[in-house]
């Protein structure tokens, strides 16, 4: 269920963007244009470009000078075409219907002048920030070279706000640096509806292991009422609990640590939930021949891949009177078909949920979009991997505390 209207506002205490009076400024606007690309340099999914319009038509209503910028892939410091910001240009000036001059370059004489000639509500992209090795070095010389574009820096780039960037932490030191809408709102839901949701809260994890999920665990366990364990992560726990688990994904050195959190969130009356039946197959291979059985019968050299009909069933209920959901992480190998049931059927259940549900972190956005679970019938779908599972993990990210905070 799509439930924008719950009230989560007012959390971030830095400046936004409507806080500045941007009209006739230069605004230097931090996006994440990491979109992936095919072979033909053809943009596969433009979910971030389209998360940033609210930010940039904003700016054009303002009659700001628009200067968007970004990274795309790891070009290593060096220019290399594969990475070149051009096509989102050319989506961009698609899906504002206006001309977007695409520089070829970030910084340079030739970027100041294009930026110099700049009327009100023009827009202009630079080419890649990472073309420069000094911008993932947060070099303060190229730091002070991207500010000299701009009155004011935006930066709305939530999935590159884990990282101590040039065009992310070294620029603030040069401008007045806000947050745009893309980012406030990330951090309204990751942050605000995660520390003071409408309860019960049920966080569903999965993803391969139980090591990338321990901050998140250690996070979450004062603020949910039930967690629900599955993905690669199930099979550690169950482990732990005595079960024989064949050959699935198994963390010995996690083991004491899967018991201990176990023991003390079910401790506090948090309800925990694994898997009681699962996917297994010898191989992980699209053609493998797979069983489902339950958690207690998994044979030697076979390895669980999936939850099974009667987890979904549990994790269905279970999620049956949440009022906030977070997700995070796959119930099981979803890119392959033969494994990717589990992970759709929680998709599905997550989707049609009377709460607010938020999904975040890895690839999680990915296994609903290949659910063929509608994006609007989800409350927030997080546009950060890492930068998600930073702050569920309760840490700051060093982007939003670069910005200048609200007085
Ligand atoms: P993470 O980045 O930790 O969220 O992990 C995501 C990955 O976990 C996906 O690529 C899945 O293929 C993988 N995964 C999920 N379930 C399992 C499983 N039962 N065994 C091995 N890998 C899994």
């Amino acid at each position: 269920m799509n439930n924008h209207s719950i009230p989560i506002k007012g959390v971030l205490n830095k400046l936004t963007i409507t806080d500045l009076d941007i009209k006739g400024k230069r605004l230097f606007i931090r996006a994440d244009f990491n979109v992936p690309l095919d072979e033909d340099l053809n943009i596969t999914d433009d979910r971030r470009v389209r998360s940033t319009l609210p930010t940039i038509n904003y700016a054009i209503d303002e009659g700001a000078k628009i200067i968007l910028t970004s990274h795309l892939g790891r070009p290593k410091g060096k220019v290399d075409k594969r990475y070149s910001l051009a096509p989102v240009a050319k989506r961009l000036q698609r899906l504002l219907r206006k001309e977007v001059l695409f520089l070829p370059d970030c910084i340079g004489p030739d970027v100041e002048d294009s930026v110099s000639k700049m009327q009100e509500g023009d827009i202009v992209l630079l080419e890649n920030l990472r073309f420069h090795p000094e911008e993932e070095k947060n070099d303060e010389k190229f730091s002070k070279a991207l500010s000299k574009l701009a009155d004011y820096y935006i930066n709305d780039a939530f999935g590159a706000a884990h990282r101590a960037h040039a065009s992310i932490v070294g620029i603030t030191k040069f401008l007045p640096a806000a947050a745009g809408f893309l980012l406030r709102k990330e951090i309204e839901y990751l942050q605000g509806v995660v520390n003071s949701p409408v309860r019960p809260f049920v966080a569903l994890l999965g993803g391969a292991k139980v090591s990338g999920k321990i901050g998140v665990l250690g996070n979450l366990e004062n603020k949910v009422d039930k967690v629900i364990i599955g993905g690669g992560m199930a099979y550690t726990f169950l482990k732990a609990l005595g079960y024989q688990v064949g050959d699935s994904l198994v963390e010995d050195e996690m083991l004491a640590f899967a018991n201990n959190i176990r023991e003390k969130v079910t401790a506090k009356g948090v309800k925990f939930y694994l898997p009681v039946d699962c996917v297994i197959a010898q191989s992980i291979e699209p053609g493998a021949e797979t069983k489902i059985v339950p958690v207690q019968e998994i044979p030697k050299g076979w390895r669980a891949l999936d939850i099974g009909p009667a987890s979904v069933r549990l994790f269905t209920v279970a999620l049956g009177n949440a009022k906030t959901i977070l997700w995070n992480g796959p119930m099981g190998v979803f890119e392959i078909d033969a494994f990717s049931r589990g992970t759709f059927a929680l998709a599905h259940a997550v989707a049609d949920a009377y709460a607010l549900t938020i999904v975040g972190g890895g690839d999680t956005d990915l296994a609903v979009s290949r659910a063929g679970v509608s994006p609007e019938s989800i409350s927030f779908i997080s546009t950060g991997g890492g930068a998600a599972l930073q702050l569920l993990e309760g840490k700051d990210l060093p982007g939003l505390v670069a910005l200048r905070d609200k007085q």
